[in-house]
């Protein structure tokens, strides 16, 4: 690991000359933040627009031949103010008007989103005096649209040998010279990439919260936060709806091992959450890491006798909601019976063929559909060498005097899930809380 940080600042960290000077204060407060990546300003305020949601629209109007002239005077309006307001040697004039050519004369959606990162990274780098370091020089993807991360260490490497300290921008890279985005959210991933190939002891992502929290505050009331947080547990959270990070994000850094700390820009002392490798977090006593849980899932659940024995059986299932486009969420099974939960967004006006389907193909003997059903999913890495976790989440609920419809261990067993009628979701959830957090 060398003496580097990589830190990387969301869109709500950048979002006019005030976000900026806090940003400023907080790469100056450690020398070893030598590279940093900026996505596009954000939200000022709640109905104010992203920079990108605006470049997204101007691409739209000009392929549909609509003047985007008013839509990119905000634009506009933004960057001035932030070049004038921190008071910065940059053209920012031209650069505008060179972009808003190139979306007349028909340039990508991807070129024209990436342009809020490019102009933010430019002023940005001029206000730390930094080197602005244009990635697409560096970030390569492949023919159909991948990350090449081979190529992109070589040219990573190659570009910042000599260079102390860069302003990298977020969100996009090249292919042949032509510009391609990652997916929405992507400066978290371009950030992962530099941390791994400057060999980064520490990513840094800085947003608007001070990582994550055990619970929805919507629902319990100040949750805890949540000091460190392995991986696997984050994904276990993050599919129930914990969303912090761009997902593609982790892969880069956790490979190499280099953890990832969720920092709030807007509440610099406050430590975060550490995002780590299993070795490096001891699995402790009957704690939980975390609660995450949704509403509104429709379970299908089949019974037949001698199930266990017909092979082909959950196969013929999935192939049914597979053609049917539909993804399912878990799968608990018994010795003859087999549940398949979904999401009830998923299923749709689908259900009546999948139950069709199902009744021909698999012949069960019976069939019920259970509609408004919520999961919650108690997530924990001590929990499979702990005795006990279960019992607290069980009397906990029956203490509070919910019915429990449904019991799932992720095979990971570090997740309990369980599932209860929607109206008893909330006192469910809260009962989980309080039993693991006094
Ligand atoms: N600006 C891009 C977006 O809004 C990428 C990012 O912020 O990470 O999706």
């Amino acid at each position: 690991m060398s003496d580097v940080v990589v830190a990387k600042f969301g869109g709500s960290s950048l979002a006019d000359s005030e976000q900026f000077q806090k940003v400023r204060n907080i790469v100056f407060g450690n020398d070893k933040r030598r590279y940093v990546v900026p996505s596009a300003p954000g939200k000022r305020f709640k109905k104010d627009y992203k920079i990108t949601d605006l470049l997204y629209l101007c691409y739209e109007h000009a392929k549909n031949e609509i003047s985007f002239e008013d839509v990119f005077k905000h634009i506009e309006e933004r960057y001035k103010t932030l070049a004038l307001e921190l008071n910065v040697d940059v053209d920012i004039q031209s650069h505008l008007e060179e972009i808003k050519l190139k979306i007349e004369e028909g340039a990508s959606a991807d070129y024209t989103a990436s342009r809020g990162e490019y102009l933010n990274g430019l002023i940005l780098a001029a206000f730390l005096n930094y080197e602005f370091v244009d990635a697409a020089e560096v970030i390569k993807f492949k023919h159909f649209g991948t990350l090449d991360m081979a190529a992109t260490e070589i040219a990573v490497r190659e570009r910042l040998k000599n260079i102390d300290k860069a302003v990298i921008p977020g969100f996009y890279g090249a292919i042949d010279g032509k510009i391609k985005t990652f997916s929405r959210g992507g400066s978290d991933i371009t950030g992962a990439i530099i941390a791994r190939c400057t060999n980064a002891e520490l990513y840094e992502n800085w947003t608007d919260v001070s990582g994550f929290l055990m619970a929805d505050p919507n629902i319990v009331a100040n949750p805890k936060s949540i000091e460190n947080v392995t991986y696997k547990e984050l994904r276990e959270l993050s599919y129930m709806g914990a969303k912090v990070l761009h997902e593609e994000s982790i892969f880069p850094v956790r490979d190499v091992g280099i953890p990832i700390n969720i920092r709030n820009t807007n509440r610099p002392e406050d430590k975060g959450t550490f995002i780590v490798d299993e070795q490096r977090v001891q699995a402790y006593g009957d704690t939980i890491t975390g609660i995450a849980g949704k509403k509104d899932f429709v379970v299908i659940a089949i019974q037949k006798m001698l199930m266990n024995l017909e092979q082909g059986f959950c196969r013929k299932l999935l192939t049914i909601l597979e053609s049917n486009g539909v993804s399912f969420e878990n799968m608990p099974a018994g010795i003859d019976s087999v549940s398949l939960v979904i999401e009830e967004c998923q299923v749709g006006d689908k259900l009546e063929i999948i139950l069709e389907e199902i009744k021909r193909q698999c012949n069960p003997d019976t069939i019920d559909v259970h509609p408004n059903m919520a999961l919650i999913a108690t997530v924990g890495k001590g929990m499979n060498r702990t005795k006990g976790v279960a019992t607290k989440i069980f009397k906990s609920l029956s203490e509070a005097e919910v019915n429990v419809r449904m019991i799932n261990q992720g095979s990971s067993e570090i997740n309990v899930i369980i599932g209860v009628e929607n109206e008893d979701f909330e006192n469910a959830y809260r009962a989980i809380y309080s039993a693991f957090v006094k």
